[in-house]
């Protein structure tokens, strides 16, 4: 399900120095960007993770957003991060199912997981009631098998027209996994978007783990040239309808995944839970059934 057991890059956070530089540039520009403070790995592995919060808050940062699984979401965690100020925290469960989780999920108790995310959304409410948590579910059979009662259950959790759950479809993550087909649709990755690795290299996107494609370093070149560099513009054009171009995604399926997700707000009727439930897993069936035939997870 995810690469982080074969990257060939080393397992580390952003040095301070690395992510000073980046705070230091963008918060001069007119509107500074919003961050996601992670990437291939586990962001509450980040001993300093509250502190970086607080320090991109401090400035003009619009949103800052983590993607965690869960397991280290303790009290004390879940208080630093809320009172540090963070906007958007995307948690995966996939399913309510012990086994089904701890099958996919190797290693992670899914009692821990799902007690610690109800314990961050009651102090969210309390702490920092802005901040927005969104639940992913990684679609396959097993996970929305029994999707309805997962909607229903958690209805009763997440804040109405606030809150979301996000079924999200899985992908190659660079072709290092067969999944759903691939196919042509455009990518906009480049277009709005800079994905910095720990040492401050700029690569493609999240799914080039490995920074096939190197756009540069932040400790040499500023993020804005590096946005506008000859290269990335190079990049930007191909990804617009010519992706089978690039080695790194030809065969990729991101924009095909993200084709398929949804995303569920609430509150939800019990017909539309119904509704919804049977669409997703009828869907995710068909769509798993024309997925390539080698390989697999
Ligand atoms: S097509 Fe895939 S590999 Fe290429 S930029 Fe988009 S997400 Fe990344």
């Amino acid at each position: 399900m995810c690469p982080i057991t074969i990257t060939k890059r080393p397992t580390e956070t952003m040095a301070d120095e690395t992510l000073d530089r980046i705070i230091n540039e963008t918060q001069l520009w007119p509107v500074p960007p919003s961050v996601s403070l992670y990437g291939l790995g586990e962001p509450l592995l980040d001993a300093h993770l509250a502190q970086r919060i607080r320090r991109l808050k401090a400035g003009k940062t619009p949103c800052v957003r983590i993607s965690t699984n869960g397991s280290l979401l303790d009290g004390k965690a879940s208080t630093g991060l809320l009172e540090a100020g963070l906007d958007i925290l995307d948690i995966s469960l996939e399913c309510l199912d012990r086994e089904v989780y701890e099958r996919i999920r190797v290693g992670l108790s899914f009692d821990r997981v799902l007690e610690n995310i109800l314990g961050f959304l009651k102090l969210r409410n309390t702490i920092n009631p802005s901040c927005v948590v969104r639940l992913t579910v990684v679609a396959h059979p097993a996970t929305v098998a029994r999707l309805g009662e997962y909607i229903a259950f958690f209805q009763g959790h997440l804040r109405e027209k606030h809150d979301a759950l996000i079924i999200s479809m899985l992908h190659t993550y660079g072709q290092n996994f067969s999944t759903l087909k691939s196919g042509l649709l455009p990518c906009s990755m480049l277009d709005s978007y800079m994905h910095i690795l720990q040492d401050g290299t700029v690569s493609m996107c999240v799914v080039d783990t490995e920074a096939q494609v190197d756009f540069g370093n932040v400790h040499r070149t500023s993020l804005l040239e590096i946005f506008n560099s000859e290269s990335v513009c190079w990049h930007r054009e191909r990804l617009k309808d010519r992706r089978h171009e690039l080695p790194l995604c030809a065969g990729c399926n991101v924009p095909e995944a993200h084709s398929h997700g949804t995303t569920l707000g609430f509150p939800m009727t019990a017909e539309q839970i119904a509704s919804e439930a049977s669409r997703i897993t009828a869907m995710v069936g068909k769509l798993l059934e024309e997925r390539p035939e080698s390989g697999g997870v």
